[in-house]
Parts: structure tokens; C-alpha cells; sequence
């Protein structure tokens, strides 16, 4: 589904791009392609089953599931990262911060395997990265915010696209319609690290927002990031 010019959502099966089981909505995240002329920048890549899903909406809109170079990972939960070693296997370089780089090495509960019933399979990532980095990704500027809470490893990934910011969030905000959390069932969920993030976050104020699961946020994102925020600073006090 494009986006913008160049940017596109390849999966999630909230909105259907992607299933994973019949009528399961939570079991693949949301995955997104940028494209440049030297190659592709994948943002998170769902949980594996769905990987041929994902290639084959890429090539109806003309995208080579070959040209990808990197893959970002947005946290190590499984609908997210699940498809990790299979890029790797593909020679796709994965990049992500070191709590989620930590945790699909050893595909332990932090990637939550228990939730889908099923086991991650570990991967090494290629390239750490720290909150406030800015990589340069194939000509692209990428800036890397680390906003744990919903999993120690959540980060965001913002770049300037068609003159807009363009910030892809995983899970640190919720997925749904409203502002909400993220799924509270992690291993490594904290609601005090989270309310902390959330405060950061609600500053961000990107022009689009490219969620973890279901809609993406074309106005006012940071209005939802600030919902997140008003329900933890109500709720988890
Ligand atoms: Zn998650």
C-alpha cells in the first residue's frame, strides 16, 4: 500500500495486507518499505509466516523483494522481528538498538514467543545503534529514538521524506484508532520507564506516524502520542 512516493506498507494483519492465522489481528506487525535508487530500507518484517505475503504485495507495486539492503527493527517482540533470520538469510543487514538486538540473539521471552505459541528463532544483528544516532542509510538521514516501556528495546526511526518527518513507531504508542498503550504483556514491560518514554515521545511530533499495527497517523500523530500519554499519567500513578 503506498504512502507517500517511494514509501510503502508491505504487511500487517490488522488491516490485512498480511495474515498470519484466520482472523488473527495481533500476530503480524506492521512492515514498511522505503525506496531509493540504490536500494530498500524494510522497517520491521513481521513474524516470518508472512514473508512471502509481504514480497508478493511488494512486487505488485513493482518493489524487488532483492533490493532490500537493511532492515530496522522497531523492538524484538514477534510480529515484528519474527522474519529477522530469514532476511539475514537473504544477506539483508539488520539493524536495531541494543536491548532488541540483545534479546532476538537469544530469541528469548523478551521477543514473546509465548504469546503466539510459537518459538523465535535467534538472529545476530548486523549493526547496533543508540538513541540519538542518525544513520545514513543508501543517502537517507535516519535518526534513532530509544523509547523503552511496552519492551526495553522499543525505538523509533525518523527520517525526512517528501519534505515531511516521517517517523516509523513500532509499539511505543498504541495501535489502535485511539491513543493507547502497546500490548502489556511483555517480560520486560515497565510502566515507569513507559510514562517517562511516552513524555519524550508526545515531543517528537512527526507529520506522519507509521505505527507497529493497524492505521497509520497522517494528522497530528503527536496528539496521539499525547493521548498515551494523559491515560498513563492518569492510569499507571
Ligand atoms: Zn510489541
Amino acid at each position: 500500500m503506498q504512502i507517500l512516493k517511494n514509501l510503502y506498507q508491505t504487511g500487517g494483519d490488522l488491516n490485512g495486507l498480511t495474515f498470519d492465522l484466520q482472523g488473527a489481528l495481533w500476530n503480524d506487525g506492521n512492515s514498511y518499505v522505503l525506496k531509493t535508487e540504490t536500494g530498500s530500507i524494510m522497517f520491521d518484517c513481521g513474524c516470518g509466516n508472512t514473508l512471502d505475503q509481504i514480497f508478493a504485495n511488494m512486487k505488485y507495486w513493482d518493489l524487488d523483494p532483492y533490493d532490500i539492503k537493511y532492515c530496522l527493527l522497531t523492538h524484538p517482540h514477534f510480529d515484528h522481528a519474527g522474519a529477522a533470520h530469514l532476511l539475514k538469510e537473504r544477506g539483508v543487514q539488520l539493524i536495531a538498538i541494543k536491548e532488541t538486538a540483545d534479546a532476538v540473539s537469544t530469541g528469548d521471552e523478551r521477543c514473546a514467543g509465548y504469546l503466539y505459541h510459537k518459538v523465535f528463532k535467534p538472529v545476530e544483528v548486523d549493526t547496533i545503534v543508540s538513541e540519538g544516532d542518525i544513520l545514513n542509510l543508501l543517502g537517507i538521514e535516519i535518526e534513532v529514538g530509544h523509547y523503552p516501556g511496552h519492551s526495553m528495546g522499543c525505538t523509533a526511526f525518523s527520517f525526512q521524506h517528501e519534505n515531511k518527518k516521517i517517523t516509523v513507531s513500532g509499539d511505543i504508542i498504541g495501535t489502535l484508532m485511539v491513543g493507547d498503550f502497546g500490548w502489556d504483556g511483555s517480560i520486560d514491560f515497565d510502566k515507569k520507564i513507559y510514562t517517562e518514554s511516552l513524555r519524550r515521545f508526545a515531543k517528537l511530533n512527526p507529520d506522519i506516524m507509521l505505527p507497529g499495527h493497524g492505521m497509520i497517523y497522517f494528522h497530528k500523530p503527536k496528539w496521539r502520542a499525547e493521548d498515551a500519554l494523559n491515560s498513563a499519567l492518569s492510569q499507571w500513578r
